[in-house]
């Protein structure tokens, strides 16, 4: 069976002038993709009346599928529900639905109701509401012969919880009767290169029905295993097997066996090993700290962060030694390492992660050059430092910074860490 094909229009005059990156077709592509739905076209116009008809007709000649997004606020400049209306010769009619979770909002927001937020809730006749629990607009799904055009809110957060709770759902519905099932593998300190050749044989042997995608970020490599199938037991008893032969043979790097973040995988070490963690940030300045705290139950093993951007703090806060800043520097194996020395003891944690560096653009004096990140794991028996040098802005070398220290910070935990070449 051939893939659905599908086409994304992004309507708003801020994207052609680049005020508002387009996020949202991204992010619906990437979805889609994820259903067996391939898009086709990424096509951005302005909030205008002939672009957005142009955009339309062109569209719907290839696609089965178009996701507009954009253009259904309650101003003046946004056009695209009549548009819709006059387009597939539907008629407005206020919805009592849409009325009532109107209204709902404005209660709670202590807000006067306007006649301007009465045309909020009138919506062509001819389309079917799909409800948007964060905002005023609904999405609207129509039906043209057999194929789907979707319309949904502009702002980012809208759009997802209407896509996720409504639309994606129903498009499964209607486009494909098989089961969908993903299995995914996360590796890391590997490229993706090296888990290709690793696992060829796996790959080359895999049955039509099911995929095998690549999705690397800092450090990580994940890998997707899709599977579609009229037999969803059966199909998973597949996939699960296909999984277990792919994370065998990639033993040494797993670090999952779902789809989770990082910060994820180590809140699950520490809490099945009921050990308390700790950090010490200079040049991350309480970035890994957010990573760390952006897992639900984090206070179950996190004790905090400590924020030691000046020498004099890392002196009177962490207890480094005078004497090591002012012989080794701030940014060095020896400060780093009683960084998270210091953290052990000040924030009585069974683990704590230091890190120090010059993040860039330029380097406050010679004593290390510009991207050079020094890092330290340390419980009572052992520290194990790492350096790195990131050759990027300021911006990514600190994601990089905090994506490859909470890597260290798992392969200290599962004891798989490697000793830094560069020593
Ligand atoms: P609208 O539905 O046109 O009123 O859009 C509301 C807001 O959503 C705009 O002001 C933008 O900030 C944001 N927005 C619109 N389209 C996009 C898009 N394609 N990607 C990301 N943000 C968007
Ligand atoms: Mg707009």
């Amino acid at each position: 069976m051939s893939n659905i094909a599908a086409a994304i229009i992004t309507i708003g005059d801020e994207l052609l002038i680049g005020q508002t990156i387009d996020t949202n077709s991204a992010w619906i592509a990437q979805h889609l993709n994820e259903l067996g739905i391939d898009v086709l076209r990424r096509v951005a116009v302005g909030d205008d009346r002939n672009a957005i008809l142009t955009a339309l007709d062109t569209e719907l000649a290839n696609a089965e599928l178009v996701i507009i997004t954009g253009g259904l606020g309650p101003t003046a400049d946004d056009i695209t529900k009549p548009l819709l209306n006059e387009y597939f010769g539907g008629k407005m009619v206020v919805n009592e639905s849409v009325l009532e979770h109107l209204k709902d909002r404005f209660l709670k927001h202590n807000r006067p109701f306007l006649e301007r937020n009465l045309k909020q809730a009138e919506v062509p006749d001819n389309c079917t509401i799909l409800f948007n629990k964060y905002g005023t607009a609904p999405g609207m799904w129509f039906n043209k012969q057999d194929k789907v055009i979707i319309s949904l809110p502009g702002v980012p957060f809208e759009m997802v919880s209407i896509m996720e709770n409504e639309a994606l759902p129903k498009l499964r519905e209607r486009f494909f009767s098989d089961a969908l099932l993903h299995r995914s593998i996360v590796t890391a300190g590997e490229g993706e290169s090296f888990i290709a050749e690793a696992i060829k044989d796996i790959e080359e042997a895999l049955p039509a029905h099911i995929k095998l995608a690549y999705l690397p970020g800092a450090g990580m490599v994940k890998l997707r295993l899709t599977g579609r199938g009229k037999d969803s037991i059966k199909l998973a008893a597949e996939l699960d097997a296909k999984q277990k032969d792919v994370a065998k043979r990639l033993e040494n790097i797993v670090v999952a066996m779902e789809d989770i973040p990082m910060q994820q995988i180590l809140g699950r070490w520490f809490t099945s090993h009921n050990a308390t963690f700790g950090l010490a940030e200079s040049c991350t300045g309480g970035y890994i700290s957010h990573y760390i705290t952006q897992v639900a139950g984090a206070s179950n093993y996190f004790n905090g962060g400590i924020v030691c951007y000046q020498d004099e703090l890392k002196e009177k806060i962490l207890g480094v030694k005078k004497e090591t800043l002012e012989q080794y520097h701030a940014v060095s194996e020896q400060t780093v390492t009683e960084m998270a020395q210091g953290a052990l003891r000040v924030l009585h944690v069974d683990y704590a992660f230091a890190i120090t560096g010059l993040l860039g653009p330029a380097a406050p004096d010679d004593s290390a050059p510009v991207g050079t990140v020094w890092m330290a794991v340390a419980n009572k028996d052992t520290v194990k430092t790492k350096m790195f040098h990131f050759p990027y802005d300021r911006e990514r070398n600190k994601e990089m910074a905090a994506s490859m220290g909470m890597l260290m910070i798992l392969k200290f935990l599962t004891a798989t860490l490697t000793p830094n070449p560069s020593r």
